[in-house]
């Protein structure tokens, strides 16, 4: 998740949905009861001694709910975050690692600062500091941290180093996010990209009667998710006619070489005007790109992107919402009518957290997994769940949204009446 104003979206999109759910009587409404307050929200403030003087970090842990498990969820690191924020994204990942059967709660939390404003020292002592406060509440058993907006493997590493200081444990399982040499796992770079691959590949064999090299997509957004989710696909043979990133879009209707493209721009994180990108097709606004001829529209960039104003200029027939909130809930509406297949970002955009709970598992019980093993077992999983939601959508005639967010409910549900909470 990239920003505020994307958070404010995938917020109040989630509320919209939920009044959905319970206004149609999908769930239980016992079980919305019980997910209607965090169980817990910890606000800290805490003094550091940094290159520039003495500063007192606001931060916060928030774990929403426990029922399934320990509570999961990214640290991020942002000067704008509030504790009402990252309690309602600790909610979204309490439904998110409900809907594809991991066994943990949902927790958030966050750390009010720039990280551009410290030195990569400062930035570890803070992170460091952070685990100091809040060692109460976290622990492999208890809530796992991982990474977020403005953190990162090495962040996640600083952590572990200081809690196993304060403990005297090795405890690799506390967080996961780490990197590969130091108790991650290999594939979570391109997990959340592969998830959403997984889940294509299945709506390509259930729907669309086209071979592969046949199958037009179109991307919006470059960036981590949109270029490794376009260069799995080209790999595989589909055909990406359409890219785009915040500087321009590019179309081919014969299809883009994805293989330079990506080349030339993700390893360095250049945008496709810094690049000679006129002999790959022809540059068309960034927006663009959810408008041109394509069977699947994949918004991987930003959240609000789709909405009343545009849909109708959508020609896609599927979209894989990856970036999270890419499509707001009339437009849904609107798009559903006209027979339009939405994969919501709920699972579509699950695969980070997914490989997160391996790398957890193989921590905790001391096993190491190759990157082949990795994406199978994310494949298995990210599929149950697509699957899952296919069949609850026929058989209860919902949306693939209000199917996924009914599934995640009544597992909470379930687990608490198993457990005589209700
Ligand atoms: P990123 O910053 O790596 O990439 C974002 C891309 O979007 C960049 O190419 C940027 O140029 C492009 N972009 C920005 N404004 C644009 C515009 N107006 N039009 C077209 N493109 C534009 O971010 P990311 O990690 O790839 O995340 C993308 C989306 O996926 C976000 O919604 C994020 O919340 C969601 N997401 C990411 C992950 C993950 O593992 N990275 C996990 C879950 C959800």
């Amino acid at each position: 998740m990239k920003n505020k104003a994307e958070e404010q979206v995938l917020c109040a999109r989630c509320k919209v949905d939920i009044e959905n759910i319970e206004s149609k009587n999908i769930v239980n409404p016992e079980y919305l009861k019980l997910l209607e307050n965090p169980q817990r929200i910890v606000e800290i403030n805490f003094p550091v001694k940094t290159e520039s003087g003495l500063q007192i970090i606001k931060a916060y842990r928030v774990l929403y709910n426990d029922i399934l498990g320990p509570g999961k969820g990214g640290i991020r690191f942002h000067f704008d975050v509030d504790a009402e924020e990252v309690t309602e994204l600790a909610f979204i990942m309490t439904l998110k690692n409900s809907l594809v059967d991991i066994p943990f709660g949902g927790a958030k939390g966050a750390v009010a600062i720039n990280p551009k404003d410290f030195s990569k020292e400062d930035v570890y002592k803070i992170a460091r500091a952070y685990v100091k406060h809040m060692l109460d509440v976290l622990g492999e058993d208890k809530d796992i941290p991982a990474p977020d907006v403005g953190s990162d493997a090495e962040i996640m590493n600083a952590m572990r180093e200081e809690y196993e200081k304060l403990t005297g444990k090795n405890s690799p399982a506390f967080i996961t996010g780490k990197p590969t040499d130091k108790g991650g796992v290999p594939g979570r770079e391109t997990a959340t990209s592969l998830g959403g691959f997984f889940i294509f590949e299945e709506m390509h064999k259930k729907f669309i009667e086209k071979h592969l090299n046949e199958v037009k997509i179109s991307i919006q957004g470059f960036g981590n998710v949109g270029a490794h989710f376009a260069r799995i696909a080209y790999e595989y043979g589909y055909k990406v006619v359409a890219i785009s990133d915040a500087s321009l879009g590019l179309y081919n209707p014969e299809g883009l070489n994805i293989e330079e493209l990506f080349n030339l721009t993700y390893p360095e994180r250049k945008l496709l005007s810094e690049i000679d990108y006129e002999k790959y097709g022809d540059k068309i606004d960034s927006k663009d790109v959810l408008f041109v001829d394509a069977d699947v529209l994949v918004p991987a960039a930003l959240g609000g992107v789709i909405n009343m104003q545009n849909c109708t200029d959508i020609k896609a027939s599927f979209i894989l919402e990856l970036a999270n909130a890419a499509i707001l809930p009339n437009a849904e509406k609107a798009l559903l009518d006209r027979g339009v297949t939405i994969v919501p970002d709920l699972l579509a955009n699950s695969g980070g957290v997914i490989v997160s709970y391996f790398e957890w598992y193989a921590n905790k019980n001391n096993l190491q997994f190759n990157e082949e093993e990795i994406n199978k077992k994310l494949k298995d999983k990210i599929l149950a769940a697509y699957q899952n939601i296919a069949s609850t959508s026929e058989t209860d005639k919902l949306s693939y949204r209000e199917a996924a967010y009914k599934i995640a409910i009544e597992r909470i549900g379930e687990k608490a009446k198993e457990e005589k909470i209700l």
